[in-house]
C-alpha cells in the first residue's frame, strides 16, 4: 500500500488527508449536495479536487479553503478550473465564513470531505456562523455522524447530538467504506446533511451555556442527572422542569437540556444550588 495518489501527491497525515477515488461515492455526494449555478458554494479541504470538479460541472463558481500550500497551488494553477474557483489558503478552523457571506451578499452552502482530526472543532466553528449558512454536507467518521444523529436513549446520544440537533436538522446521507479513499482510513465514514433551522423547535437563550450544561450533564454518563448537575441546578428544580433527577443524561431529550439551560439563563444571579 502506498500513500501516493495517482496524481503523485504524497498524502500528509497531519492534514488528515484521505483522498476520495470511488466514483460511485463521489456522484452520491454530488447528488446529495445538488449544486446549482448562482449558489454560494464553499468547499473545505478540496485536496486533489475529487469533489471540486464534478461540483463545478453543475455550479458556475466555487470557493475553496485549503490549508496545504502544495494542494492550494495545484488548484490555483489548474487550467481546467481557472476563473471558476477562488482558493482561500487558510485554516478552515480560522476561516471567517460570516465575512465571506457578507462579501458574496448571500448565504453559504458548505461541503467537504473533512480532515477527521479537526472535524468536531470545525463543526462547532461552523455552528457559530449558522445565520450565514444555508446547509452543510460533510464526510465524517461514521461514529461522529452516528453521534450527531442519535436520539435520546441511544448509547451515542450526548453533547454533540444536543448541540447539533438544537440548531440543525440532521440527515445521514451515505455510508462510505475505507477502501473508497487513498490512503484508506482505519474507520468507516459517512456523509451527513445539516440544515440550520430558521426557527429552532427549542430556542435556547445561550448556546455557550447549553454547551456547558451538556458537558456537565454527560460528564459521567453512568451517573444520574442529579449527580452530574449538582453544582448547577438542584434536584427540586429539575423536578419542577418535569425532568426526573434520577435519570441518566442520555435518556433526556434536546428539549430537556434546552429547558435546563434557559432556566439557568433566567436565574443566573440566583445561586440556588449552594
Ligand atoms: N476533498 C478531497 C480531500 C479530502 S482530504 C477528497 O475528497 O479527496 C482532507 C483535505 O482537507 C486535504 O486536502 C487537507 O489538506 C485539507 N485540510 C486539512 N486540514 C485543513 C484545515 N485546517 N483547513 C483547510 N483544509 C484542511
Amino acid at each position: 500500500m502506498t500513500n501516493r495518489t495517482m496524481d503523485g501527491h504524497r498524502a500528509r497525515k497531519r492534514f488528515g488527508q484521505n483522498f476520495l477515488h470511488d466514483e460511485q461515492v463521489i456522484s452520491g455526494i454530488v447528488a446529495a449536495v445538488f449544486p446549482k449555478p448562482q449558489q454560494h458554494l464553499i468547499e473545505i479541504g478540496p485536496g486533489l479536487a475529487a469533489l471540486t470538479r464534478p461540483i463545478l460541472e453543475r455550479a458556475d463558481h466555487l470557493h475553496v479553503v485549503e490549508l496545504d500550500r502544495d494542494l492550494a497551488a495545484r488548484l490555483e494553477n489548474d487550467p481546467t478550473m481557472a476563473g471558476k474557483i477562488t482558493v482561500h489558503r487558510n485554516d478552515a478552523l480560522k476561516f471567517d465564513f460570516t465575512a465571506l457571506a457578507r462579501q458574496l451578499d448571500g448565504k453559504l452552502r458548505v461541503f467537504g470531505n473533512l480532515p477527521y482530526n479537526i472535524s468536531t472543532p470545525l463543526i462547532f466553528h461552523l455552528l457559530s456562523a449558522l445565520d450565514v449558512i444555508d446547509d452543510m454536507h460533510f464526510m465524517l467518521q461514521k461514529e461522529v455522524v452516528d453521534r450527531m444523529a442519535a436520539g435520546p436513549g441511544s448509547k451515542t446520544f450526548g453533547r454533540l447530538s444536543v448541540m447539533v440537533q438544537q440548531c440543525c436538522k440532521v440527515t445521514p446521507v451515505l455510508e462510505v467504506p475505507p477502501h473508497s479513499f487513498t490512503p484508506a482510513p482505519k474507520v468507516d465514514s459517512a456523509v451527513v446533511r445539516l440544515e440550520p433551522y430558521e426557527h429552532p423547535p427549542y430556542p435556547v437563550a445561550d448556546r455557550a451555556l447549553l454547551n456547558h450544561v451538556c458537558h456537565t450533564a454527560f460528564h459521567q454518563r453512568r451517573k444520574t442527572l442529579r449527580n452530574n448537575l449538582k453544582e448547577l441546578i438542584s434536584a427540586d428544580t429539575l423536578e419542577q422542569l418535569g425532568i426526573n433527577p434520577a435519570d441518566r443524561p442520555e435518556v433526556r431529550s434536546v428539549e430537556d437540556f434546552v429547558k435546563i439551560t434557559n432556566w439557568l439563563a433566567e436565574h443566573s444571579s440566583n445561586d440556588e444550588a449552594h
